[in-house]
């Protein structure tokens, strides 16, 4: 098939759908906007405009490709659907005639379907009652085998008369929810090669926030590869919650330092507690304004009650806990959804799994952890882990 005989599409986001709670529309749209030209740029040339409150993604040439556009748009936050659309003259035979070809495929397979049509341009000579009736008897013409359900149809048809063309499509497709990534300030997330940090992640873009990704890492008990899974996570992840900064913390030496002057059962404890005192150094540096972590209570020693307290009293920011109350479960449904779980359960190690301790403490007293801590050279550690961060774009 040439260019000239693929019908000219184009993909509709309306503003009705987006969620507008309590935000600012303007910056609410702008935001989305930014955000998709960002994501489309892998799918080749495609222009967009805002006019009558409704985004119109328009392929520029042959080469910009409609399936990549439309599962790109999905994965954006401040969508709640989206329409993927043929476009037409506005003029009555030329719309059926576009109804029946473009949607031909799903007609043949439908049992019932019904046409509804909007005319946003009273310019054109029909209403919209008139257009549904004019379209739904084509499309019975040369399907005789359907039958209009109003109420429940198999097909829906849409057909809507604007500004600047007509245009049929079928049932809106789902969006991604949420807000756009960035209405909401810049958060850091902890993220390990584990389930749940990359469902945080992604959680907390669909607020609108933007991520900075932090990641321990202890070569050589970690190895490249471990490192290389959290990189791909990440990139997983990007594809809802976009570009992000990647910092690699060097860890070893805190480890081996923890593992040296500490009692065993306070190792998990006191490797969260610097794991939280660099993650607000970062954070800091980097203008966000909180920290977010895969944890969930009762999940492993280290994500009870008071466990979580004796890292939180050192916060001098919010940690954002997405899947706090959340089962396992639940948490790798999401992680399917986003596509993250197969990478997630490679057997690679994890700094928090290279020294675990027989039998962590799960009732921790903050004096306690603090006499313990005292044995390290707490500044100087830090400083020097800080010194070796390495970036990388994802
Ligand atoms: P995950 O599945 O995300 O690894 P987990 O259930 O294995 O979580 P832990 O290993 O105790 O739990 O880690 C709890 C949280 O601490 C993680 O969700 C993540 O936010 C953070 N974390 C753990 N390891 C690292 C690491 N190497 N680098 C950065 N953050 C980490
Ligand atoms: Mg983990």
């Amino acid at each position: 098939m040439t260019h000239t005989d693929k019908p000219s599409e184009i993909i509709l986001i309306k503003n009705g759908e987006l969620a507008l709670k309590g935000l600012n529309r303007h910056t609410f749209e702008e935001a989305l906007l930014r955000n998709l030209r960002h994501r489309l740029r892998h799918a080749g040339n495609f222009s967009l405009r805002k006019a009558q409150s409704t985004i119109y993604i328009e392929p520029q040439d042959a080469y910009a490709d409609m399936d990549e556009a439309c599962d790109c748009v999905s994965r954006v936050f401040g969508i709640a659907a989206f329409s993927r659309a043929c476009v037409t003259e506005k003029d009555l035979t030329a719309i059926q005639q576009a109804a029946v070809s473009y949607l031909g495929a799903r007609l043949r397979t439908a049992s019932t379907f019904k046409v509804e049509a909007k005319r946003a341009d009273k310019q054109f000579p029909l209403g919209s009652p008139e257009i549904s009736r004019e379209v739904g008897g084509y499309v019975l013409e040369h399907f005789p085998h359907l039958r209009v359900d109003v109420h429940n149809p198999d097909l829906l048809i849409m057909v809507e008369i604007r500004d600047f063309g007509a245009y049929v499509h079928a049932q809106q497709l789902p969006g991604a929810g949420g807000m756009p990534v960035g209405t909401g300030g810049r958060a850091a997330i902890l993220i390990s090669g584990g389930i749940d940090s990359p469902v945080a992640a992604y959680m907390m873009a669909k607020r609108g926030i933007q991520l900075t990704a932090i990641h321990f890492a202890s070569p050589p008990y970690t190895s490249e590869r471990a490192e290389q899974k959290v990189i791909s996570l990440l990139e997983r992840v990007g594809r809802y919650a976009g570009h992000m900064t990647m910092h690699i913390v060097p860890f070893t030496h805190i480890q081996e330092e923890i593992r040296r002057a500490c009692p065993e059962e306070f190792f998990t404890l006191i490797m969260r507690r610097f794991m939280m005192r660099l993650a607000q150094r970062i954070a800091k540096e980097q203008d966000c304004g909180a920290l977010i972590t895969g944890e969930s209570v009762g999940q492993v020693a280290s994500q009870t009650i008071p466990a979580l307290a004796v890292t939180d009293v050192l916060a001098e920011m919010p940690v954002f806990r997405p899947l706090i109350g959340m089962d396992k479960e639940e948490i790798v449904s999401i992680a399917r959804r986003i596509d993250t779980f197969t990478l997630s359960i490679q057997p690679y190690e994890d700094c928090c799994t290279v020294f675990t301790p027989r039998h962590p403490c799960t009732r921790p007293k903050l004096y306690k952890i603090e006499a313990v801590e005292a044995a390290l050279d707490v500044d100087g550690l830090i400083e020097e882990a800080m010194a070796g961060i390495r970036i990388r774009e994802i």
